[in-house]
């Protein structure tokens, strides 16, 4: 009697270390699937940066070099300027305003106007394949950013609400990714 109680509990043991084991077994597929997810999002990481998307591309480092603190955060960063704090955004001078990060031509000063939002705005840019829009989900917004189409450079971002312009449309850009050259 004692021995087949005995033998049933090594036989249920059995069980039981088999189910640990398949457990194990299956948790460590898992961390090995995550691994692999992992390794094919980063190598896809990888190859988006080097993907060649702009005409001008550098290296995280060959920008800071040529750019100050402010403008790699705002330009590379996607980061936004504090509002009225850009020279730009009450200068009325006749001239093109350029990209801070790759001198491309961007807007005409012609095409500035006073939106009172405390950016730099314009109604449209300086030609069609100047400036390049992208669709920004980002901040629960649905926005559209604008970045320049030479060095992907972050600008800014165009809203329909430019009423009282031509195009109907603002571009809102941050006076720290512009750079004037006069008439
Ligand atoms: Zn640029």
């Amino acid at each position: 009697m004692c021995k087949v109680v005995h033998a049933a509990k090594l036989a249920e043991n059995a069980k039981h270390f088999a189910r640990i084991i398949g457990l194990f077994n299956m948790k460590y597929l898992g961390l090995i699937l995550l691994f692999g997810l992992f390794q094919s999002c980063q190598s896809q990481n990888q190859k988006t940066m080097k993907s060649n998307q702009y005409p001008i591309e550098k290296t995280e480092e060959e920008w800071k070099k040529t750019l100050s603190d402010e403008e790699f955060r705002v330009l590379r960063n996607k980061g936004t300027e504090r509002p009225f704090t850009s020279e730009f955004e009450t200068f009325w001078d006749s001239g093109t305003y350029v990209c801070k990060g790759c001198g491309a031509e961007l807007f005409h000063s012609d095409t500035k106007f006073d939106a009172g939002c405390g950016w730099p705005s314009f109604y449209q840019g300086i030609n069609k394949s100047a400036i390049k829009e992208i669709l920004d989900t980002t901040h629960g917004m649905i926005r559209t950013e604008v970045v320049c189409a030479q060095c992907g450079g972050h600008l800014g971002h165009v809203f329909n609400d430019g009423y009282d312009q031509p195009t109907g449309l603002r571009y809102c850009i941050n006076g720290v990714s512009l750079g004037f050259k006069k008439k």
